[in-house]
């Protein structure tokens, strides 16, 4: 089974070394105390951290292909009916 980690995750977009950010939800708005602006910006997270939203990307990928297969008639028995 595949490690619970950001890195191994749907949501998340590698950035640099071993960071990335996480698009689970919309940006949230930030505010910079030198300037008092509000910027938006997404959580940046450490690759091998992980939270309680992980969606294993390498399980939602053998799932589209399960589905693929099932429409294309490539999954089932000889008589055509599922195993
Ligand atoms: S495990 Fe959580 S924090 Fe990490 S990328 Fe997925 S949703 Fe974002």
């Amino acid at each position: 089974m595949e490690e619970k980690k950001c890195k191994n995750c749907m949501f998340y977009k590698k950035t640099i070394y071993s960071k990335g950010e996480c698009f689970r939800y919309p940006p949230q708005l930030v505010l910079d105390p030198e300037t008092g602006s509000a910027n938006p910006a997404r959580p940046m997270m450490e690759e091998d951290d992980f939270c309680g939203e992980f969606k294993s990307e390498k399980l939602i990928q053998e799932i589209g292909d399960l589905i693929m297969k099932a429409f294309s008639g490539d999954i089932g028995g000889e008589d055509g009916r599922s195993v």
